[in-house]
């Protein structure tokens, strides 16, 4: 059933630059019609210069939204009420208003977490983690490891100064920063965590050689696309167990949702708005 738009309908938004590609919309509406909440969910492109007087005005109206690339550090410098996650990683993804102030949560972190949980049946509690990246998305996969109580974390970038900076901001002692990728042959880790871009384009490098590490229990590549990403597909091959982004993609939206209704999101409803526009 559609719902109609009266003056009562609570507008949300992704915000980023640019956004024509965003599948949030889809996914979110679906969310909202499954569930009957009176509102709409639009995708605007937006400067870095409007970012704060858009976040605060759709707040500060009872709106909300997403945040998307490039702004989700510029999100995090503009929230009145920052969450723990926003505090630690230095991102916003989600905002929303209540009674005035801006809140604002990176939603990354559990949708990573939730996903890693469906995806090993358990929570990686004492697992040695090798982590490949250090931009965003590596800041919030770490947070959630760490939360998680992994024993400890390798992190290997490409720029290692990059993975040096979150290792001080997020690290402490658990997490060691790998300087070439040479220095963890031979070694053994119970999951493997991809959370560079490479995967993403049909002719990218894979980001790490499974078959130099003495064992690698599970693969989680964030990386996401119609077909099995080549991580994905390399560990297959090698008969080690792995999963795509798709299901974070989802989680990180559903607990979007959540922030902004206070209720459950329709987690199935999501997944299968994605798959048919998506193909996915
Ligand atoms: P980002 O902040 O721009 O970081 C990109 C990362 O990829 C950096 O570590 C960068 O290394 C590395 N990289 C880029 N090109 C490389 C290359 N040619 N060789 C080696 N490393 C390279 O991006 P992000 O926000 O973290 O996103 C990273 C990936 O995660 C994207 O594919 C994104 O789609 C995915 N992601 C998925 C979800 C999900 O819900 N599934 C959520 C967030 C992100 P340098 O530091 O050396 O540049």
């Amino acid at each position: 059933m559609t719902r109609s738009i009266t003056s009562g309908t609570r507008l949300l938004v992704v915000l980023g630059d640019p956004v024509e590609h965003s599948l949030s919309p889809v996914v979110q509406n679906a969310a909202f019609r499954e569930t009957g909440v009176d509102g709409v969910y639009v995708a605007l492109a937006c400067s870095e210069k409007d970012l704060p007087g858009f976040i605060g005005g759709i707040a500060r109206a009872g709106g909300g939204g997403n945040v998307t690339l490039p702004h989700k550090e510029k999100a995090a410098s503009v929230l009145d009420i920052p969450s723990e996650a926003v505090l630690r990683t230095g991102a916003c993804n989600t905002f929303w208003g209540v009674d005035g102030k801006v809140h604002g949560d990176n939603t990354d972190v559990d949708g990573f977490g939730r996903a890693l949980m469906s995806f090993l049946g358990h929570a990686p509690k004492g697992f040695r983690v090798l982590v490949l990246g250090a931009g965003g998305a590596a800041r919030a996969a770490l947070v959630s490891l760490l939360d998680a109580e992994v024993s400890a974390i390798f992190l290997l970038n490409r720029t290692v100064d990059r993975a040096r900076a979150v290792s001080r901001r997020i690290g402490g002692e658990k997490v060691r920063v790998v300087e070439r990728a040479q220095e963890v042959e031979g070694l053994d880790f119970d999951l493997v965590v991809n959370t560079t871009r490479l995967g993403l384009s049909a002719d990218d490098p894979l980001p790490v050689d499974l078959g130099l590490l003495s064992r690698a229990g599970a693969v989680m590549d964030l990386v996401y696309g119609p077909e099995a990403t080549p991580l994905v597909r390399a560990a297959e091959a090698l008969g080690i167990r792995a999963a795509d982004g798709l299901e974070m993609l989802i989680q990180q939206g559903a607990v979007s949702f959540e922030r902004w209704w206070d209720r459950p999101a329709p987690v199935e409803a999501m997944r299968g708005a994605l798959r048919r526009v998506a193909g996915i």
